[in-house]
């Protein structure tokens, strides 16, 4: 298996070593020295040199299999996130999936998804569902992407990290993280909100066995009415296993626009989220709902394109979906403050169908005078 990825992204080139954060920013001449050089060749003096950056000693060490070195893509996309299905083992109260059903992609198609991605230049992918480790295929889709020579993130509840098979892959084959929501700092709060008994008690035994293998976790706190008494407490826990945590506190309306999760947001921690500047999603990045139906992003699904009909060529079109998508007024025609709108359009959308009350998502609800 490779240990180190060649890959062209967003104009440059980087070496990268997966299970590592960071990376070598190669010259262009570089990475085409390395498309042109036969497999059973050492590697350049200069990378062997650049891979003694992440603690590899490559002196003499053949060009294949060491370093996966990725093809330029035409299609532009680095960056793709894959929802392997949406089942889950819980019921958290403010889960935005609403109906979690347990279907996905056989086998075949999740290959021929996982190419077109490839092919389409990603280079860091995130797994996620439902729970993704729960999913039959999760090892083998996970094998997969790391084979293709993809930089693999995966979102979790953590309820299967101690199982010795998934402890097992994520050494064999290092992710590049696991975040893992947390859903309160005791088993009162936290199995309430996921709604199941020894939630919690099965939170710990993940967290504790993949520190102890050493993997890259991050906790992402989330916070709702039923545990924001302990944030504190959250924010703490992930303190004391010395990991960087997120502590995340605006809840959105579900992805089919019903407003169930924003029953569960905390007063308390509703913060005013920063003037929205553009993103790239559509352009740059993509999703794929369990059926290889590819949006723009996990919240503006709307025209996703069936990747599995159209193949890779179906992507061309998602550019203009997203600017389609980013232009589409709907309920905020003649609004004139929409340059400091701290809300996407897609995700303003949802806000609207799910009837958020409108200071959850619009400077038109904030208290009059600022804040
Ligand atoms: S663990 Fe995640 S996917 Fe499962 S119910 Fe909770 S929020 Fe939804
Ligand atoms: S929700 Fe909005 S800001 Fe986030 S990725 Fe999608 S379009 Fe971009």
């Amino acid at each position: 298996m490779h240990q180190l990825i060649a890959a062209p992204f967003m104009g440059k080139h980087l070496l990268l070593r997966p299970g590592r954060k960071g990376g070598v920013t190669l010259p262009k001449g570089h990475y085409n020295e390395l498309l042109a050089t036969p497999g059973d060749e050492p590697v350049p003096a200069w990378l062997a040199e650049a891979a003694r950056s992440f603690g590899l000693d490559l002196e003499d060490a053949p060009l294949e299999p060491t370093v996966l070195v990725r093809r330029p893509s035409k299609y532009g996309y680095v960056r793709a996130s894959y929802e392997l299905n949406l089942g889950c083992n819980y019921d958290c109260e403010h889960c935005y999936l609403a109906q979690k059903k347990f279907e996905g992609l056989e086998w075949s198609d999740r290959a021929k998804l996982l190419r077109i991605m490839r092919d389409a230049g990603v280079v860091f992918i995130q797994l996620t569902g439902g729970e993704p480790m729960i999913d039959r295929l999760f090892i083998e889709t996970y094998e997969r992407a790391y084979a293709l020579g993809m930089m693999i993130s995966v979102s979790s509840n953590g309820s299967r990290l101690h199982e010795p098979r998934i402890l097992d892959l994520l050494k064999r084959c290092p992710p590049y993280s696991i975040t893992l929501s947390v859903y309160g700092a005791t088993a009162e709060s936290y199995d309430k909100l996921t709604r199941q008994k020894g939630a919690f008690a099965r939170f710990i035994k993940g967290l504790e066995a993949g520190v102890a293998a050493g993997l890259p976790i991050k906790p992402n706190n989330i916070v709702t009415s039923t545990n924001d008494h302990e944030v504190e407490a959250m924010e703490t826990l992930a303190r004391s296993y010395g990991l960087p945590f997120h502590t995340f506190v605006n809840m959105s309306p579900t992805i089919y626009g019903g407003g169930e999760p924003l029953q569960v947001q905390s007063a308390e921690y509703l913060r005013k989220r920063e003037p929205f500047k553009g993103c790239n999603a559509g352009h740059t990045f993509f999703h794929s709902d369990p059926f290889g139906k590819a949006s723009i992003c996990k919240i503006g699904r709307d025209d996703a394109i069936p990747l599995m009909a159209e193949g890779i060529e179906g992507l061309t079109r998602l550019g203009a979906v997203a600017d389609k998508l980013m232009l589409r007024t709907g309920g905020c025609s003649g609004c004139a403050i929409s340059g400091t709108c701290w809300t996407c359009r897609p995700l303003a959308k949802q806000y609207q169908e799910s009837k958020a009350p409108m200071g959850m998502y619009c400077q038109h609800g904030e208290p009059k005078g600022g804040e």
